[in-house]
């Protein structure tokens, strides 16, 4: 390779090199502004399941741009000491929230006393859910219902009474947190990939219908993501561990913050001729990771122990 195609190696590593993270739900230690500072300044970001994991993530990249931040979940202890945090990192207001998506009236309630405070919304991230591993075999019909009303119906809830509320008159941005499952039918994973399905199906018919409103809708699907709740109850660890991250395209699982940006990018004016679509933020791995219904098998009985 000559001295320019060493160069041009060197650009894409950086492309695709990760940003630092932590795995636990605590702010970032240092963070590098990518995205202009003030890219949602002024804006306000209502985020469901922003206590934990990816949506305590994405909500701290919003406050770091700008944006003034609602999290909601059910339960308020761990909102309100996520908030605590959020706003000592980045000095911008987070009004922590309890809601359960599957009951709309919390959702109502919500929202009202978020235009009580903050007079607007602009922007509704959708990250509420619920998954374990499971075969179809053992799956209770209760356990199915379940994820189908957390996942699909609370983003059909949460999105409706935004749309009533606010965005049907002033326009907005929807970001669906979604997955790969379903694509290749991953095992163990029929509730949560027919769930998921299910709203990347939503988010283009409300992508058509709501687009006349200066409404965006847009699905955002990640792949294994390292400190959360999903790594550790879906089997990250030990993929990690047994090295089968060698056979993603990327070679190694993603991190919260890349998830947060590709999450920035689709609520913000980056992307505003952007709807209907659902960005697959996953290294590739879809494509080539393994499929193997035995060895989930072993790690679903491993950790229900
Ligand atoms: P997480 O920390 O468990 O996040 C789920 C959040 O949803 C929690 O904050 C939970 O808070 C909230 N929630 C659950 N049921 C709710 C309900 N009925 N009403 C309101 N809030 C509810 O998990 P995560 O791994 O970061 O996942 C975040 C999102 O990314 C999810 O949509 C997940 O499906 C998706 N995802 C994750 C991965 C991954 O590798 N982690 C991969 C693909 C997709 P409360 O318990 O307080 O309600």
């Amino acid at each position: 390779a000559g001295p320019g195609d060493r160069a041009a190696m060197a650009e894409a590593a950086a492309a695709s090199r990760p940003p630092p993270d932590v795995d636990t739900d605590d702010c970032l230690r240092e963070y590098r502004h990518l995205f202009s500072p003030d890219i949602l300044a002024g804006q306000v970001a209502f985020i469901t399941g922003g206590g934990s994991g990816i949506g305590f993530r994405i909500a701290e990249i919003f406050m770091r741009h700008g944006c003034q931040t609602v999290i909601a979940s059910r339960n308020l202890q761990r909102v309100s000491e996520a908030s605590k945090k959020l706003v000592a990192a980045t000095g911008q207001r987070c009004l922590p929230l309890s809601v359960d998506v599957r009951q709309p009236q919390t959702i109502v309630a919500a929202v009202d006393e978020v235009l009580k405070e903050f007079k607007q919304i602009d922007i509704l991230v959708n990250g509420a859910a619920g998954n374990f591993l499971c075969p179809a075999s053992a799956l209770s019909f209760n356990a199915f219902k379940t994820v189908i009303d957390i996942d699909t119906i609370g983003t059909f809830n949460t999105s409706k009474v935004l749309f009533e509320k606010y965005f049907r008159d002033h326009g907005g941005v929807i970001v669906n947190i979604t997955a790969t499952l379903s694509y290749r039918g991953q095992a163990l994973q029929v509730h949560a990939g027919s769930a998921k399905a299910a709203i990347d199906a939503m988010t283009r018919h409300l992508a058509v219908e709501w687009g006349p409103n200066n409404i965006r809708v847009n699905s955002l699907a990640p792949g294994p993501i390292t400190g959360t709740e999903g790594f550790r109850r879906l089997g990250g660890k030990f993929a990690e561990d047994a090295s089968q991250f060698n056979v993603i395209p990327l070679q190694r699982a993603g991190n919260k913050t890349e998830i947060a940006h590709s999450t920035l990018y689709l609520a913000s004016p980056l992307s505003s001729y952007v709807t209907g679509t659902t960005l697959v933020v996953d290294g590739g791995s879809w494509l080539t990771s393994a499929n193997n219904f035995p060895a989930l098998l072993g790690i679903a009985s491993s950790s229900a122990k």
